[in-house]
């Protein structure tokens, strides 16, 4: 049996100043998996996904990743897993100004161990995957807003990380640069990716194939354990009887393309 991609137990947080931001929230979700996490502003869906990102750690509980018990590792051992494992997207790009989207990129895998000359070929390749193959030189400021998430996506995944993480990934976006975004998740999910977005919006979290609530620091839903009890979280009309448009993997185990084998 493989062992799941992310996997928390009883995790709680709680911030400087006494806000209790996460209570008790466990959760498993398997490789393969694409899923949504939807909740009101403030019910702790940031917080949640950078504990999954090790970028912050719980006050207690469990976290596994990829079939790390995250707490024990020294800090060489998380960047390891940073570099190695999980790509992390944000609402607002994050990227370096002045900077060529090829080096934004390229400056993703500083912890790769790479030379500069093949980490700007491996940033070319995922700025190509993209579609920015056209705009290695572009700074920032002369992209557009979806094209500037596509480069942030673009150093999410040069290194091939079989975890992405995208907190809020459209919410600057216009609603057609937003649907190039989402597209290019479902993509790299279809070629293997484990991919969680935290959405604020419906009709998106509708698209994907599951969808986990939350609300006050707790998961009040999840579609993955069988009906949905939340309304605020109702697929819509567009999305049928079903989980989503076809892109249900039920195992969990769909191969990463290119890797050979199941991680
Ligand atoms: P969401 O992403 O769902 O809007 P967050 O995870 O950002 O929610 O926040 C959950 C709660 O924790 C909120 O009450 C927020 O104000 C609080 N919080 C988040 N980050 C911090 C922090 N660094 N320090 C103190 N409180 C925080
Ligand atoms: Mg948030």
């Amino acid at each position: 049996m493989t062992t799941p991609m992310i996997s928390l137990s009883r995790v709680s947080k709680v911030h400087p100043g006494g806000v209790a931001a996460l209570s008790a929230v466990s959760l498993e979700v398997a490789r393969g998996e694409l899923a949504a996490i939807v909740g009101p502003s403030g019910s702790g869906k940031s917080t949640l996904l950078t504990i999954i990102g090790t970028l912050d750690r719980p006050s207690s509980g469990t976290v596994r990743i990829d079939g790390h018990d995250v707490p024990s590792l020294s800090d060489d051992g998380l960047s390891a897993l940073r570099a190695a494992v999980i790509g992390f997207v944000f609402q607002h790009f994050h990227l370096a100004a002045g900077v060529s989207a090829l080096d934004n990129v390229a400056d993703g895998l500083l912890y790769s161990g790479l030379r500069l000359p093949e980490r700007r070929r491996r940033a070319a390749a995922a700025l190509e995957r993209v579609g920015l193959g056209h705009r290695l030189g572009h700074r920032p400021h002369e992209l557009s807003g979806g094209e500037r998430q596509r480069v942030a996506i673009a150093r999410a995944v040069a290194g091939d990380p079989p975890l992405l993480l995208a907190d809020e990934p459209t919410g600057a976006l216009d609603s057609a640069s937003g649907a190039g975004v989402m597209r290019l998740l479902h993509d790299l999910n279809a070629s293997g990716t484990t991919v969680v977005v935290i959405t604020h919006d419906r009709e998106i979290a509708a698209s994907l194939p599951r969808r986990v609530g939350m609300r006050d620091g707790r998961i009040v839903s999840d579609s993955a354990a069988g009906p949905d009890p939340d309304p605020e979280a109702d697929p819509g009309p567009e999305a049928g009887a079903g989980a989503g448009p076809g892109t249900e993997d039920p195992g969990g185990h769909r191969r990463r393309a290119g890797s050979g084998a199941a991680r």
